[in-house]
């Protein structure tokens, strides 16, 4: 290896001559002092690398030779070993042989899919969620690829947007909690390290929340639910020491985020100290003159490098604008300068300067591609992943028996759609569909048979008969309904939430067999689907599992793992209650005690309660919660109270309960909501076993975002609420802060 080292830093004149022994900042700074100013521009110019070989197409940009002329500083798409060897070799022959970033969107594995980011979130179990990104970085890696978009720390509460899948739910408490865990888990303890990759927190900021859940649309926000909601798990990510940023598409209040001076200069590289770079999203800069925000590109470039924007995703406006917008001092060259060197200086401690291919070949990546170790961390992250919503007459889990088993749905036989939206290959070839994973389970025991009814998608409902004769002659019915894998994700927001084509028919007319009935959902949202709600006689929403999906859904059906996810997000009964979240406030005249629904906020044709409650998950097994204390009832600023409470299986079966923490704050200068998280514990139990779990509440847990946009907590009385869900509270205390 340090052959290789020695040799490799032969290729990078500009970095690698410059003496080993110097700081980062000292080589960058050398570095900087040999470039022009064209060649700076470069580093701040990304392109798109999909056909950088092929022929010169993309608006007659000849890609190989502007990376040749030292004008551009990173490509996205390309990725394995073979193609980044041949591209990087390509940079290495500029005048400074400055080697090329690859980004990627890695958003849940690699080759080895994981269950989508937001199936993910549902584990609350942050060793999970960063083994998901750890195999991810490390097959990333292993592919040539030095940076992938992730994650996606977005909180949003509208199911409509299809990028919800891509996130970690509607809590902020948790948001921040999962973005340390995936930068972590992508990044590694240290910069550099051979398996890692650099982490982009995105999309700075508030894109969760743009207007009627349609991608890329306006946003609209206060600032105290700007800090209090959106920020706060950017910010975690700083802390956690992300590389990167990414930019969002949104307006805020009328200003695009890619020109968002405040956000960008004042907030994250003020006040928040971030010393990494932010890259705009794709075309992110020139679409502010869609926007009607800047004239032209040269404005645009303008906007967006006075407001803190280093790196262009293929827009090519700094490329374009900026040598001339310096020159007739509209733009500081300080600013440029300030911009390259946040590029340089991960380039120098990610080692492109010292081997400017990471130790990637493709023997390297094969070995990394087949490691048995990521399958398995694939399936213990599915497992976790996956929600019991509905479990009646403890129907679930099945006994393994000569039982017949109808398995009907489309989804009960595919692969693609298992994977779900968002994967950086197309190959199926490692997917376990559930009909497999049922088969394998099963095995000579299995009594199985598939139809798949109707499809996802359409109106066709001819296949139905043969379903229905199909589960009038099982024992239980297995169906696997759902979403494609192209119905949620970036530019797959949608107006209904309802469960897709004849599915819904095709429930109704399977359960009017009498037999019992187990729907396995699967999708990238939360869906609307009242009837199956009340009819279905077990309901486990698998989301989008990823590869080992099929695998993971036999050990939940049959109890090989109990289940023990928990929402992440509200289930509404109705898009028309959409945004409902747990955290809501008292609203309406405080007469609504009486039933006269005119005093209330509310609906005079539905309730305001969710479907399935943020928290909501169930197991086979059951808890009950004991003996809650506080080490006292109340305390000073500076002070800490413990919350202590014993949880105990008190059920038949060895599983996990994610112990949950709400606070309120009844009285506030800012009106605060019912309850707010902030804690939890997973723990796994026996049966008849016992453990406490405990709390420490500071002021820190009892603050909000004053008018002022101060971080206060304000003396008075605060409820502390210990329980299984949002809705389904065990214990509570009240503190009093002095
Ligand atoms: C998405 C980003 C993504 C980028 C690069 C954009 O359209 O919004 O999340 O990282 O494309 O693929």
């Amino acid at each position: 290896r340090n052959a290789v080292l020695a040799a490799a830093s032969c290729f990078c004149l500009a970095g690698g001559a410059i003496a080993q022994h110097k700081t980062i900042s000292q080589r960058v700074d050398s570095l900087m002092r040999l470039m022009t100013l064209k060649e700076k521009i470069g580093q701040l110019n990304q392109y798109s690398g999909k056909n950088v070989t092929g022929p010169v197409t993309d608006r007659n940009v000849n890609m190989l030779s502007d990376i040749k002329s030292g004008l551009v500083g990173s490509l996205l798409n390309v990725k394995g070993a073979k193609d980044t060897r041949e591209i990087q070799a390509v940079a290495l022959q500029s005048r400074l042989k400055i080697p090329l970033l690859f980004g990627l969107d890695v958003i849940h594995g690699y080759s080895t899919v994981f269950p989508i980011p937001l199936a993910e979130s549902m584990s609350w179990d942050m060793d999970a969620i960063r083994l998901a990104a750890e195999v991810a970085a490390e097959e990333t890696a292993a592919a040539g690829v030095h940076w992938t978009f992730a994650p996606m720390v977005d909180i949003t509460r509208d199911p409509r947007w299809g990028r919800i899948m891509e996130g970690a739910g509607e809590d902020t408490y948790l948001g921040e909690r999962i973005a340390k865990a995936r930068v972590l888990g992508f990044q590694g303890e240290r910069p550099g390290g051979i398996n890692s990759v650099m982490a982009c927190a995105k999309h700075f900021a508030a894109y969760g929340a743009v207007s009627a859940g349609r991608d890329y649309n306006d946003v609209e926000m206060s600032d105290h639910q700007l800090w209090e909601t959106y920020l706060p798990p950017f910010k975690a990510a700083v802390d956690a020491g992300v590389a990167t940023f990414m930019s969002s598409f949104n307006t805020i209040n009328g200003i695009p985020a890619a020109a968002h001076d405040f956000l960008q200069r004042k907030v994250l590289k003020g006040d928040w100290g971030y010393n990494g770079f932010i890259v705009s999203d794709w075309g992110g800069i020139d679409q502010m003159i869609h926007w009607g925000y800047v004239a032209d590109k040269y404005d645009a470039a303008l906007k967006a490098m006075r407001s803190g924007c280093d790196m262009d995703m293929v827009s090519r406006s700094y490329l374009e604008n900026l040598e001339k917008l310096v020159k007739e001092k509209q733009v500081a060259i300080q600013l440029v300068d300030d911009a390259v060197k946040r590029i340089l200086y991960k380039k120098f401690e990610l080692g492109l300067f010292e081997d400017p291919y990471r130790f990637c070949n493709v023997e390297r990546e094969e070995k990394a591609m087949s490691n048995p170790r990521h399958t398995a961390a694939a399936l213990h992250v599915a497992e976790r992943s996956i929600v019991l919503l509905k479990n009646e007459k403890q129907l679930l889990p099945l006994q393994k028996g000569r039982q017949k088993i109808a398995l009907i749905g489309a989804l009960a036989n595919a692969k693609r759609d298992l994977q779900g939206n968002w994967i950086p290959n197309n190959d199926t070839s490692k997917v376990v569909s559930i009909y497999e994973g049922l088969g394998k389970y099963l095995g000579r025991d299995a009594n199985l048979v598939y139809v798949k009814g109707v499809d996802v998608k359409g109106a066709d409902t001819s296949g139905i008969g043969e379903a229905v004769a199909v589960a009038a002659a099982s024992d239980v019915v297995v169906m696997a309904i759902g979403e494609t894998w192209d119905m949620s994700g970036e530019s797959k927001s949608r107006a209904e939430l309802s469960v897709p084509g004849q599915q819904e028919e095709l429930f109704r007319r399977v359960y009017a067999t009498g037999k019992p009935v187990i729907v396995i959902m699967l999708a990238g949202r939360p869906l609307v689907f009242n009837e199956i709600a009340d009819k279905a006689h077990a309901i486990v929403y698998a989301w989008w599992p990823g590869n080992e999906g099929g695998n993971a859904i036999a050990n939940v059906l049959f109890g090989k793992y109990n289940p023990s996810a928990k929402l992440t997000v509200t289930f509404p009964r109705s898009v028309g209650q959409v945004p409902l979240t747990y955290n809501g406030y008292k609203t309406g005249h405080p007469l609504s005690s009486s039933p006269n629904m005119l005093y209330k906020s509310g609906y005079i044709d539905m309730a305001n309660t969710p479907r399935y409650a943020f928290g909501h998950g169930l197991s086979y097994t059951s808890f009950a919660y004991s003996e809650l204390q506080l080490s006292k009832v109340s305390m000073q600023q500076r002070d800490s109270v413990i919350l202590s409470v014993v949880v105990t299986n008190s059920g038949r079966y060895t599983g996990e309960e994610i112990v949950q923490l709400y606070i309120s704050d009844p009285v506030a200068s800012i009106v605060q909501p019912m309850k707010k998280l902030k804690g939890f514990r997973k723990l796994l139990l026996k049966p008849g076993e016992s453990a406490t779990v405990s709390f420490s509440i500071s002021a820190h847990e009892l603050s909000f975002y004053d008018k002022d946009l101060r971080w206060i907590a304000e003396p008075g009385r605060f409820k502390l609420m210990v329980g299984s869900a949002s809705d389904d509270i065990r214990a509570q205390a009240d503190l009093t802060l002095l």
